[in-house]
């Protein structure tokens, strides 16, 4: 059996895909087979009915017809069931013997049955005649609906043909003779078609496979992400959307790593993916059985957490993964150190969907990163409270007639040695019919996010630019920019066809820049810096120390003025290390070349001790609050102020 089987190549593995398309095929052709040997059988048996005995026109074609209805209702049967490897194998092989058996059976039948002739006067069909042509078109359409089982169909040519054909040329009369060259060349014909059918199929199923195995990996490599190998976003989503609607039971949880930005600029890519690739490692090996873990971009990873007791497990989570990103990394020779700061969003019955705990989690993330880093926020009913008043604060803005509710107040500079006024910086503030007064550290940041900002900013310009004009010659005026800004060349040129069309000489104007916000593109932020210190403008590096703002940018940005934060000159008279840092800011700006600009000067001590520093200007409550516009004119004409 194993030998007929490897002759009907049942047992090449490579083959197996083959077979089951074989049989696939094959499956809907079988019961029109039978039906047709059904039909020749007893038309022959019919027509030899009067001739022949009752054992070769009876009994024996009722036999193969009962044997053939019975493999044909069994093939309509299945006619739609799905065969596994086995019962491909099985019935292939079921099919080749039984149709080499029918074969040999009918070509028997027709050969005993072929002497007892029916003579027919006037020229009409003759017994022999029907046996021939009953033999021929049988084994034509045996062939024909048997081509996707290539073993049967070969099996049934290589039986009748000579079989039939060798008893026809015995007899040796010349009519047979050339009935058998007939069938000869037509089998042989039909032999090379069924070759031919059947490696066109093998090769159609083999690029079908290899369509399909291909697709399946160009899904697998769409959910998977290149550098670390873990679930991608849109893998992520796909797991957090297949959660139903408003189940309990899972959180979901996103981290984002502190000071991964340094280590890629300060050691490159390469090892930054590294870094990547080890954090990934890490937190796919802690997070608990059934989490999907999942790096949604850049430095952002995330795990959806699913199970009864996730309320209680998920902040226990967090905390061991945060642990686990604080242990040093080590590539090659070199040990770098990154923290993980992580949003939570636990779903607990309130009906909110997966997508809205995403949401959350991200907003519960930024709270993190605000609140000191390396930390997991579980996102709460205050943040819910905060993020509401985000969106009122958000629409409310975007509706703002920002021309008519947008004010300016200007804050005075001081120069530490001759304590003259001279310059003023602008400060926005925003007067709302529906919210009332609302101070910039409220909807800035939000402006920032949308593109809100770019109209605010050049609202501000237009307006202290026009203040400006009637400020006494030489007296600065210093406006703050959203990264945001610098990163659009349109802005940029907006804003330097304002500061033209002013009148005002540009070098009165400086541009103060805070980073607040995460800047990817800082070759755009350098052309843009550029085009402003062309036009004549200087740059101010603001709030300096705190938030993203580092080493690199002033090394990048080569600004004219250093703003040292005010949350350093807060504790200069009282905590030592605060002083030196501020030492250290004003040697620094000495050593590039820039002025240093001390923040939050509240006090005269405090003004004493930056002035013995070397600190060039001032700015405070000591020297000034933020005045409005009318007032501005007589604190600029009082002249110099008196520092100690
Ligand atoms: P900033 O640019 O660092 O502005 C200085 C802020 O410190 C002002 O707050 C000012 O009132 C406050 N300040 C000045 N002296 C003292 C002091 O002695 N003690 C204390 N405690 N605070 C002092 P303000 O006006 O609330 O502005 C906050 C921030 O909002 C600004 O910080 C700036 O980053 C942003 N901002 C304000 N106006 C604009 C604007 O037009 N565009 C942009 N992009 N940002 C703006
Ligand atoms: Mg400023
Ligand atoms: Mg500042």
């Amino acid at each position: 059996m194993r030998a007929i089987m490897g002759a009907l190549g049942l047992m090449d593995e490579s083959r197996d895909d083959v077979l089951l398309a074989q049989i696939e095929a094959f499956k809907r052709r079988a019961p029109l087979l039978y039906f047709v040997l059904i039909v020749n059988v007893v038309a022959l048996a019919a027509t030899h009915y009067a001739a022949a005995p009752s054992l070769l026109s009876v009994y024996v074609p009722a036999g193969v017809t009962v044997l053939v209805a019975v493999r044909m209702v069994a093939w309509y049967r299945r006619r739609d069931a799905a065969f596994d490897l086995a019962q491909a194998r099985k019935n292939v092989l079921l099919t080749a013997v039984l149709g080499s058996l029918i074969g040999v059976v009918l070509v028997l039948w027709s050969l005993a049955l072929y002497p007892y002739d029916i003579e027919r006067s006037g020229g009409y069909l003759t017994g022999h005649g029907h046996v021939v042509l009953f033999v021929g078109i049988t084994m034509v359409s045996c062939v024909f609906l048997l081509m996707h089982v290539r073993a049967a169909a070969l099996a049934i040519i290589l039986i009748v043909v000579p079989l039939f054909c060798g008893r026809l040329i015995i007899i040796g009369q010349p009519i047979e003779i050339a009935v058998a060259i007939n069938l000869v060349l037509v089998a042989a014909g039909m032999f090379h078609v069924v070759l031919a059918f059947s490696r066109d199929f093998e090769a159609m199923v083999r690029s079908r496979t290899e369509l399909a195995r291909l697709s399946r990996q160009n899904a697998e490599l769409a959910n998977v992400d290149a550098a670390t190998g873990l679930p991608n976003r849109r893998r992520f989503f796909f797991e957090l959307e297949s959660i139903a609607g408003d189940s309990v039971g899972f959180a979901v949880s996103i981290g984002d790593l502190d000071g991964f930005k340094q280590i890629n600029d300060l050691y490159g890519h390469i090892v930054g993916d590294q870094v990547l690739r080890e954090i990934a490692a890490r937190l796919a090996a802690l997070a608990p059985a059934g989490a999907c873990v999942a790096r949604l971009g850049g430095d952002e990873f995330a795990v959806l957490l699913r199970g009864e007791d996730v309320e209680e497990a998920a902040p226990d989570v967090c905390q061991r993964l945060i642990a686990a990103c604080a242990a040093p990394v080590v590539i090659d020779h070199l040990t770098v150190h990154v923290g993980l700061s992580v949003g939570l969003s636990i779903a607990a019955g309130d009906g909110k969907g997966p997508l809205e705990h995403y949401e959350r989690a991200d907003y519960a993330l930024y709270r993190a990163k605000q609140n000191g880093r390396g930390r997991v926020e579980l996102f709460s009913s205050e943040h819910e409270h905060l993020v509401r008043q985000t969106s009122r604060l958000e629409q409310a803005l975007r509706r703002a007639n920002l021309d008519r509710e947008i004010v300016v107040m200007y804050q005075p500079m001081v120069d530490a040695r001759s304590g003259r006024v001279i310059s003023f910086e602008a400060l926005a503030r925003w007067n709302s019919p529906d919210l009332g007064a609302v101070q910039p550290d409220a909807f800035i940041p939000i402006a920032e996010r949308s593109a809100l900002i770019y109209a605010l900013t050049r609202t501000v310009l237009r307006k202290a630019l026009q203040d400006a004009a009637q400020w006494p010659q030489h007296t600065g005026l210093k406006v703050n920019l959203s990264v945001r800004d610098l990163t659009s060349s349109e802005q940029i040129l907006g804003l330097m066809n304002i500061i033209r069309s002013s009148g005002l000489s540009p070098g009165r104007v400086t541009f103060e820049i805070t980073e607040s916000i995460f800047v990817d593109n800082l070759n755009l932020v350098q052309a843009s810096i550029a085009a402003l210190k062309a036009l004549g403008c200087s740059i101010a590096i603001d709030d300096f120390g705190v938030g993203y703002s580092s080493l690199s940018y002033i090394h990048h940005l080569a600004p004219d003025i250093i703003k040292i934060d005010r949350c350093f000159v807060a504790g200069l008279c009282t905590d030592p290390i605060k002083a030196g840092i501020v030492k250290t800011v004003i040697e620094l700006c000495q050593n590039v070349g820039a002025k240093s600009v001390a923040e939050g000067v509240e006090t005269v001590e405090q003004a004493e001790v930056l002035r013995a520093l070397g600190c060039s200007e001032f700015q405070g409550y000591y020297f000034g609050k933020p005045l409005a516009r009318d007032k501005v004119m007589a604190f600029a004409g009082s002249g110099a102020v008196e520092v100690a």
